[in-house]
């Protein structure tokens, strides 16, 4: 549904994009996870059909970014990081306003922002200024908006930055019933564990470039390195002494009577090293792998490029 191939985009001497390759299936959540300045927005706003790369190319449901801009219009749905400043207009006008700009009116246009205000659970708020919403419901209505001409494709900038908890629950379930409805959306943030359960896949991003991307369960269970937690009866200095002579491991924190440890390898290596400590004086009670986060993948991912640079 979307593709890039060697995007690359520069703003003078900064290289945002170098050489990005992305695949987005069709019906698919895609989780565009990277640090501040890593080039979401850039390529988001590319892919929206706003910013031309300088190499390379991108398509949106078989349209090309740069050739159709038309085309990307009608298919993307863009929600911007930013809101924007609306002085004196209100709700219901904002979205009539949009409407317009893709020539629906009269009651066509009523109608679709009375649906679209239910949608994103905005209805009560119709009559009032725009500039008096709160975070959450600004985003909300800044969604609103990007649904206005029904694309197929949602691309969504940060959707739950700067919300309550509260207000990004509200806002994950509105997605959960865009996803439903069959929109494939790109939603980039650095709130990882928001994505993890919102995402069927996930892509990577660092400086400009893929790290990795795939079904989010793919991501999560690979085993590049695997997070374990050894409690102990007791002091664990036996158990830490072997674990941390273990080749393969990193120790990660270490409080009473207990270890939290990753270790790179296959599940030979995992018995062995659980065996070595059970032969010490330190009483294990309680041996379990810990669930591998979004996060750990992330940075796993990141420490290995930094390593091999
Ligand atoms: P964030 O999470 O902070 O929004 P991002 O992943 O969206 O970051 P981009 O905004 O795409 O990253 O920026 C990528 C790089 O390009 C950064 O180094 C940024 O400083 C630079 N950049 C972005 N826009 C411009 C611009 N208009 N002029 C110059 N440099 C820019």
């Amino acid at each position: 549904m979307i593709t890039t191939r060697e995007l690359v985009k520069k703003y003078g001497r900064v290289a945002a994009l170098q050489g990005l390759d992305l695949d987005v299936p069709e019906g698919s959540v895609y989780g565009f996870i990277g640090q501040n300045g890593a080039g979401k927005t850039t390529t988001l706003r590319i892919l929206a059909g706003l910013l031309v790369p300088d190499g390379g190319w991108a398509e949106v449901a078989g349209r090309d970014v740069v050739r159709d801009p038309r085309g990307i219009r009608e298919v993307v749905g863009y929600m911007p990081d930013f809101f924007g400043v609306y002085d004196d207009l209100r709700v219901g006008e904002y979205l009539l306003f949009y409407a317009a700009a893709y020539g629906i009116r009269g009651e066509p246009a009523r109608k679709l922002r009375d649906d679209l205000l239910e949608l994103v659970e905005l209805g009560h708020k119709r009559e009032a200024f725009v500039d008096t919403l709160s975070r959450g419901m600004q985003q909300r209505l800044c969604l609103a908006r990007a649904l206005i001409h029904d694309p197929a494709v949602l691309l969504l900038d940060e959707p739950a930055s700067g919300l309550d908890p509260l207000a990004r629950v509200e806002m994950r379930e509105i997605l959960r019933e865009l996803c439903r409805m069959g929109k494939t959306i790109i939603i980039s943030s650095h709130i990882l564990s928001e994505l993890a359960d919102l995402c069927t896949h996930v892509g990577m991003i660092r400086e400009g470039r893929l790290l990795r991307q795939g079904p989010l369960g793919e991501m999560l269970a690979g085993d590049r390195v695997r997070k374990f937690i050894l409690r102990c009866n007791g002091p664990a200095e036996a158990a830490l002494e072997v674990i941390g002579g273990w080749a393969g491991t990193e120790i990660l924190n270490v409080s009473a009577g207990q270890v939290e440890f990753s270790l790179s390898g296959g599940s030979a290596d995992v018995a062995a090293l659980l065996k070595a400590v059970v032969g010490t004086e330190a009483q294990v009670v309680h041996f379990a792998q810990t669930e591998q986060s979004l996060e750990d993948t992330f940075i796993q991912l990141a420490r290995e490029v930094c390593s091999s640079c």
